[in-house]
């Protein structure tokens, strides 16, 4: 079963660029971190919700979760969608975009 619904409306490679647009936002407003994160880690997901699109992460999928300390010394977590996280990686790295 693979429909929009689970997936969210951007995984399917053609709004590629939407999520990228977003990322950018999240990047501006301070609700993602601007640097990648020391600590990456790669598994499967638990119905997370997705700190870039916001849609969960299905029990099943492979999900990127990313601790980043933020002022004060607490370490914030983030999760993405694997598109997710390459939209926010493009974000924060400028040269890596084509
Ligand atoms: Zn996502």
């Amino acid at each position: 079963m693979d429909n929009e619904l689970h997936t969210g409306p951007f995984h399917d490679g053609s709004a590629r660029n939407q999520l990228l647009d977003l990322a950018l936002t999240r990047l501006g407003n301070g609700s993602l971190p601007r640097t990648a994160a020391p600590r990456i880690y790669a598994g499967p997901a638990h119905d997370e919700s997705c700190s870039l699109c916001g849609f969960p992460i299905r029990t099943g999928e492979i999900g990127y979760e990313v601790n980043s300390p933020s002022q004060g010394g607490a370490v914030q977590e983030y999760c993405f969608h694997i598109f997710c996280f390459h939209a926010w990686r493009e974000a924060c790295e400028p040269r890596l975009r084509t």
